[in-house]
């Protein structure tokens, strides 16, 4: 479960800290340093879309720590937060973000944090960058239902503002937490991304289907797609397909690369020949 991924990484968190010797304060000092080494990569991880064709990627960033190896964003990004770093890796994701909407021409997501989403100052400077790319169209934010939920107001204002710069909103881990679909229905978001925890055991949950194709049919009635996080295999697509998903992301489509690699499978249409392995056909 989400809860248990969480305990996980803070226990691994706890044994990165005692193997340094390290404290908090010394491991955002580690952060700070890695910024300016340039040891946080963006990776992009293929989010498919059956009804439209359409191969689009998520950013999910790296730290390439020189000593420790290859560290996960479920362990930085915590303590990017508390030390308000995140924002300027947010700002290398959009950076590296840009750049490659520049080179696939699709929509790229963006991770964005409630950090991030919460500093108007921050948010404008941001919004600046992208109102001056070409590829502004391109990009997606993906916020947790944490924001959604808190401060509707605020977040409906800052939502629409960015819909005027051409950026689209899509909802994150949805059912992982505080989910409301009452709130969910009244934000003009374009996405909705249904948590990996529901689509894990999907072939033997007699009740995750079920929550799964209402989603699906709200989200088509409301005017959001529904994206299935964490399919990795052939049996969950089908199954998730006959619930009347159309749209999905996880390991069996790919995973997260660098750029030039995703660039390359891309241009050779490794992505689209997998997904056009399932037939989707509109249901009533
Ligand atoms: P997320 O936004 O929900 O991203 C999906 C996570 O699920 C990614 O983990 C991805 O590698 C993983 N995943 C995708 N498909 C599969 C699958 O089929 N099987 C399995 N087992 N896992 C799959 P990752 O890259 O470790 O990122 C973890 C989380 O860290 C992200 O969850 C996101 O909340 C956060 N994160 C990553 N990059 C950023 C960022 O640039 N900014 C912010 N604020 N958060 C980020
Ligand atoms: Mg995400
Ligand atoms: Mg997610
Ligand atoms: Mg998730």
């Amino acid at each position: 479960s989400m809860k248990d991924f969480f305990e996980e990484s803070i226990q691994k968190l706890k044994k990165l800290k005692k193997n340094g010797g390290m404290e908090d304060l010394v491991l955002k000092d580690e952060i700070s340093r890695g910024i300016k080494n340039l040891e946080f990569k963006t990776f992009f991880q293929p989010k498919v879309y059956l009804e439209e064709e359409k191969v689009g990627f998520e950013a999910l960033v790296r730290w390439f720590h020189p000593e420790k190896g290859v560290i996960s964003p479920n362990i930085f990004i915590p303590l990017a937060e508390e030390s308000y770093l995140i924002n300027k890796i947010t700002e290398i994701v959009l950076n590296d973000s840009l750049n490659a909407a520049e080179i696939l021409k699709t929509d790229i997501s963006i991770n964005l944090s409630a950090i991030s989403f919460e500093n108007n100052y921050f948010l404008s400077s941001l919004q600046k960058k992208i109102d001056d790319s070409r590829n502004k169209n391109y990009i997606t934010f993906e916020l947790t239902e944490r924001i959604a939920v808190t401060n509707f107001e605020d977040t409906l204002d800052k939502i629409n503002n960015f819909k005027k710069s051409g950026v689209s909103f899509s909802i994150d881990d949805f059912g992982s937490g505080y989910s409301s679909l009452s709130y969910i229905e009244k934000l003009p978001i374009n996405e909705l991304k249904i948590d990996k925890s529901f689509i894990d055991n999907i072939n033997t949950s007699l009740v995750n289907p079920i929550i799964i194709e209402l989603i699906t049919k709200i989200g088509r009635v409301a005017g959001f797609k529904t994206v299935c996080e964490g399919v990795e295999t052939e049996e969950q697509i089908e199954k998730l397909i006959s619930l009347g998903s159309d749209s999905f992301q996880g390991y069996y489509f790919g995973k997260p690369e660098p750029l030039l690699r995703v660039v390359e499978k891309y241009e050779k249409g490794e992505y689209h020949s997998k997904l056009r392995q399932f037939s989707y056909k509109n249901q009533p």
